[in-house]
């Protein structure tokens, strides 16, 4: 399977009002668990980042790690994990951040990045924007310089990209 035989919307599992009435959940546990559909993903991924120069990719959790540390492997470049507050053991800045359902914190090492240092961030899917934008944000306070953002799902209709004007969206898939 090469990448463009691969249509990746197949793979992705769409459950209407999950977790909540409204929201259309885009399940992608079926496209993980087929080798072969989630390695052309991010191969395909990679190719559209990889003109980017990156030094690290930074990742939410925990579907911006499956997403992030594979992509990170194939570049051969480090991978940060980007936690919920109260996750990591050394020194953390954090932010607070909305979901397109819900509210929560985001937390990353104080050393995670070198200053000047190039950043993609990954994700599963970008839907309001808000998980992104605060990594943005908590990029930049460690002296990160944010070349772009990557994910396997855009929701167009949420416009999430508009969060963060100026930061080049990749993503493979759109709804
Ligand atoms: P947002 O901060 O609104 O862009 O939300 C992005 C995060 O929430 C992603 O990491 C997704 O894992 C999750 N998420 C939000 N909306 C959906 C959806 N409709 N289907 C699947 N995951 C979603």
């Amino acid at each position: 399977m090469t990448n463009s035989t691969v249509n990746f919307k197949d793979y992705i599992r769409v459950i209407e009002d999950f977790p909540t009435p409204g929201i259309s959940f885009k399940d992608i546990t079926t496209l993980l668990k087929d080798g072969e559909a989630y390695k052309a993903a991010i191969q395909a991924l990679k190719k559209q980042v990889e003109h980017y120069n990156i030094d690290v990719i930074a990742g939410p959790e925990a579907r911006g790690f499956v997403i992030g540390a594979p992509l990170a492997l194939e570049l051969g470049v480090g991978f940060v994990p980007v936690r919920k507050s109260g996750k990591l053991p050394s020194k953390t800045i954090s932010a607070s951040y909305s979901l397109e359902y819900g509210t929560d914190q985001l937390a990353m090492h104080e050393d995670a990045i070198k200053p000047g240092q190039r950043v993609l961030i990954a994700d599963d899917l970008l839907a309001t924007g808000g998980t992104i934008a605060t990594v943005v944000d908590l990029v930049k306070q460690l002296g990160g310089e944010v070349v772009g953002t990557a994910f396997l799902i855009e929701l167009e209709e949420l416009q999430g990209r508009k969060k963060f004007e100026g930061i080049d969206v990749q993503s493979l898939v759109t709804y």
